[in-house]
């Protein structure tokens, strides 16, 4: 898929990869989100002791026929996350209208939830409801299993300082995987070092290793890579092409680790004013 996005040509492809072309000399002046972390539940039973998000068993679901997601375009990333998003009633009503829009919905969802309902979420995969899988292990080791069918659009979500080293290092030799920063703490340094010099003895053996902007800070990656490599596959801070919605709060943020400001959803009539504002406000600070 192809877009132009205000100075940027952004080329989608159907394994996941982006490709952005910016014209020389110019900065990035995205006029759309490429991105958009949404949470769409604070429901959850897993009760997790490190959840950042405070989801419980009381939690309450967003509005996923909110008429702001009807603005979202073609090629648009969706990376939805709760809570438990399995848990929203509105949820395959949402995927199959994101679907005929050509929005990219990806999900991700908690290692024993994907287990409680494989057959379901190999179907919604398989189908194209869903592009792309994230399945968290959090603090655990449960042997994960995923069917070959679906294998290669799922990325194993694990938390610096949360997930043991040693299940980050065996699960990598079998699957992509994504290192989230640890957003209650700093970790442990002698956590950081453990997984940089895993990085750097065996990151050419794994399958994928992929970070988010948190963790490319807290384990500072740059350092680890030559200059070409950052350039082409660091993506940009957050709140450039990408930001998050709170659909609970009903409000658009940088991050889910920056909300300081908020941009309150119903006061935009499109995800295009949203984004626009909370670029503004990113170069205000
Ligand atoms: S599974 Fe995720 S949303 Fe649920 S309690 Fe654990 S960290 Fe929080």
């Amino acid at each position: 898929m192809f877009y132009k996005n205000g100075n940027t040509a952004v080329i989608l492809c159907s394994d996941g990869t982006k490709i952005r072309y910016i014209p020389d000399d110019e900065l990035p002046q995205p006029v759309r989100p490429e991105s958009i972390d949404i949470k769409i539940t604070n429901y959850c039973r897993n009760n997790c002791w490190f959840c950042y998000e405070h989801s419980n068993p009381n939690g309450q679901h967003g509005n996923l026929n909110h008429p702001i997601l009807e603005t979202l375009e073609a090629g648009t990333e969706l990376a939805i996350g709760g809570g438990n998003p399995l848990a929203h009633p509105q949820l395959e009503s949402f995927l199959s209208r994101m679907r005929s829009k050509k929005v990219v919905c990806n999900l991700t969802i908690h290692q024993k939830d994907y287990v409680k309902n494989k057959q379901y979420i190999d179907e919604i995969v398989l189908h194209r409801f869903v592009n792309g899988l994230g399945i968290s292990v959090g603090d655990i080791d449960d042997n994960l299993q995923i069917h070959d069918d679906i294998r290669k659009r799922v990325v194993v979500h694990t938390i610096i300082g949360i997930t043991p080293v040693s299940v980050i290092q065996k699960i990598s030799q079998r699957y992509k995987v994504l290192l989230l920063g640890n957003k209650n703490q700093q970790p442990d340094i002698a956590i950081i070092n453990e997984i940089r010099n895993y990085i750097t003895n065996c990151g050419d053996m794994v399958e994928a290793l992929y970070f988010d902007n948190l963790a490319c800070e807290q384990l500072d990656v740059r350092s680890l890579i030559d200059d070409n490599t950052w350039k082409s596959r660091y993506m940009g801070d957050d709140g450039m092409f990408t930001m998050f919605i709170d659909l609970i709060q009903e409000c658009g943020y940088v991050s889910s680790v920056d909300k300081d400001i908020g941009v309150s959803l119903s006061e935009s009539s499109t995800i295009r004013d949203v984004f626009s504002k909370i670029r503004q406000s990113i170069n205000r600070v």
